[in-house]
């Protein structure tokens, strides 16, 4: 771990930063300090790797570094899904030369050997044909298939490439049957909701049905609980996902655009009007999107990023993007802090530059809640009398998030006296979650607000925010009253 002095000035930005917790990481004194200078409101649990009893100490580190910090941030559990693995390989790995051949064998059991290698897919033999391509490790190789025999699958190395045990597979044009949530995966979903996660993010989703079994079995875990579900967030890296992506959009809270492998199934050429069209559509429907893998990857080794990097997270800032993502930079990573600080950096500069963003899409004349009525005059009354603010009272969190659906680049601030409902919205772009002192009343509560904002120089004499309310404040979606104020 880099020890250098860490300077933790705050650096206020809008986009949210989703750092993944490993040994690189999970040390209170450095979260606390990767909060602090504002580089993190979410924490990844990445559940490809350590045990239950890993987990649930890094969500006593998380949260403990949070008190320290006077924050809340979210606690983002992803589960590692259907990814595909070649087995063991003896000596720990295989140098395999252009037009050599390569044999994956489902059915082998212990260590791979040049012989043939084993899978950790026991399908994989029925899902793929003569003639389809398989990416190993990330694409790194490429294996063209030449016949499957029984459980074989005989193929040709297309590069030259050293094999490494338990690299991952992905076929080309997508097809795999194997279903999103796995033996593990539900046994990882019991972790999750018992270290109280706030999002679970489910891998390789094909449909929205995946989703609804997330959704079923989270109810299932959590019966009789009065504790809020965590939030669902879909990773977006099949091409059937794709092709469904409406449905799984709509099925979700959230998705993430995984790029990692997505880019292995699509094509990595694909990937960056795709990202763009994902974010779009995320916002139109009203959902959120993290844009993940790769943004800072030099920074696993390097204290500063490439320019190509940059300008990475700057694009997915300016396509309206939620929240950024790091994994291994912050997993694994020597410089966690300043690749969080790094990020928050570029995300302000970018949003500075900003000059609108795609919002919800042009509503109909169908009848909407009041809530959603709300949000959008929010928005537009903001607009009108150029509101330097907008603060909104919410029990949910859903207001603050409706309103951070819109075109709007004005800071929200968001009053809950729910702590599960402020760590939800540390993943909203825009929002700034607060605690509302539930003993205080609704005025007192307000006065604090505008003072606060003063204070921090939000707003100044003469400035007109928006205030949106509840007369009922204690009750979820019962927001009804939209309010114009002028600092005194
Ligand atoms: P992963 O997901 O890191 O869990 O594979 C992200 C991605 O595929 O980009
Ligand atoms: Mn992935």
């Amino acid at each position: 771990m880099n020890t250098a002095k860490r300077d933790i000035g705050r650096i206020s930005h809008n986009t949210k930063i989703v750092a993944t917790l490993g040994p690189g990481s999970n040390d209170v004194g450095l979260l606390e300090d990767m909060m602090r200078t504002g580089g993190l409101n979410v924490v990844r649990f990445n559940f490809s790797h350590g045990t239950a009893e890993f987990h649930a100490e890094n969500a006593r580190i998380v949260r403990e570094a949070a008190k320290r910090a006077g924050q809340e941030i979210a606690i983002l559990a992803d589960l590692q899904g259907p990814k595909i693995r070649v087995g063991k390989i003896a000596g720990g790995s295989i140098e395999l030369k252009e037009g050599e051949k390569l044999v994956l064998d489902a059915s082998l059991e212990g260590e791979g050997t040049r012989e043939a290698v084993g899978l950790d897919y026991r399908n994989l033999p029925d899902d793929v044909k003569a003639g389809d391509v398989l990416w190993l490790d990330d694409g790194l190789l490429t294996l063209t298939v030449d016949a499957v025999e029984g459980s074989k699958i005989i193929t040709t190395v297309e590069n030259s490439h050293v094999l490494k045990s338990n690299k991952g597979i992905n076929k080309r044009g997508g097809g795999l049957s194997a279903g999103a949530l796995t033996e593990k995966d539900f046994r990882d979903l019991k972790t999750a909701v018992a270290i109280g996660c706030d999002y679970l993010a489910v891998s390789f989703v094909k449909s929205a049905e995946d989703l609804q079994l997330a959704r079923a079995k989270v109810e299932e875990e959590m019966q009789g609980s009065q504790a809020v579900r965590p939030g669902l967030v879909a990773k977006i890296e099949r091409v059937e996902a794709i092709e469904n992506l409406d449905e799984i959009i709509l099925a979700s809270d959230g998705i993430m655009v995984a790029r990692g492998d997505l880019a292995v199934e699509v094509g990595h050429a694909a990937v960056p009007a795709l990202q763009k069209r994902m974010i779009r559509r995320a916002r139109e429907l009203r959902r959120f999107s993290i844009t993940a893998t790769q943004m800072m990857e030099s920074m696993i080794t390097n204290p500063v990023p490439t320019r190509a990097e940059v300008s990475d997270v700057a694009n997915a800032v300016l396509d309206g993007t939620d929240a950024v993502m790091c994994s291994a930079e912050t997993a694994v990573g020597a410089y966690p802090f300043e690749t969080v600080t790094q990020m928050a950096i570029i995300c302000a500069a970018a949003e500075k530059e900003q000059d609108s963003l795609n919002g919800v899409a042009e509503q109909t004349d169908e009848h909407v809640s009041t809530n959603l009525a709300i949000a959008a005059g929010a928005v537009s009354v903001a607009r009108a009398v150029r509101a330097k603010a907008i603060v909104t009272l919410t029990e949910s969190g859903s207001t603050a998030f409706e309103i951070s659906r819109h075109n709007i680049q004005l800071p929200i601030f968001a009053l809950t006296p729910s702590v599960s409902a402020q760590r939800r919205m540390a993943m909203y772009r825009g929002v700034r979650p607060m605690i509302l002192e539930t003993s205080t009343n609704h005025d007192t509560a307000l006065a604090e607000v505008e003072a606060t904002l003063v204070a921090h120089r939000i707003l100044s004499k003469g400035d007109q925010y928006i205030i949106t309310s509840g007369s009922k404040m204690r009750e979820s979606g019962s927001t009804n009253t939209l309010e114009v104020l002028s600092v005194k």
